[in-house]
């Protein structure tokens, strides 16, 4: 389990947003197959977030909606290509988020569906 500090705000608006150890985070809830995973609270901005949220495709800029869609598409069967087609992005940008994600691009999806504003 990784301290709160290694965490930062996932509201792009907030602004503490990006910046960690700033004592804002607090957990309001924890969800997952075992409760394994934490559910974060912005005491700053009052946003909830999951922990997972921005993990490990932290520092990949694609807005929420293009990389929900993209990972949808992958975890749905498509390949690289006609998922650069659809969700209309470079197939390299497609690789890049696919290798990042790796086996957690179905379980992330999911995540940014549930959990985006
Ligand atoms: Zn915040």
């Amino acid at each position: 389990m990784k301290a709160l500090s290694k965490f930062c705000c996932q509201n792009k608006k907030c602004p503490d947003y990006g910046k960690r150890g700033r004592n804002n985070l607090t957990v309001c809830g924890w969800y997952g197959k075992n409760n394994h995973i934490r559910l974060l609270y912005c005491r700053t901005c009052k946003k909830r977030f999951s922990e997972r949220k921005g993990t490990p495709l932290f520092g990949l800029r694609l807005a929420d909606e293009k990389m929900v869609s993209l990972l949808g598409h992958i975890s749905e069967g498509c390949g690289v290509r006609k998922t650069s087609r659809l969700v209309r992005v470079h197939p390299d940008t497609v690789t890049r988020y696919t290798r990042a994600a790796g086996q957690h691009a179905k379980a992330l999806h999911d995540e940014l569906v549930a959990f985006s504003p």
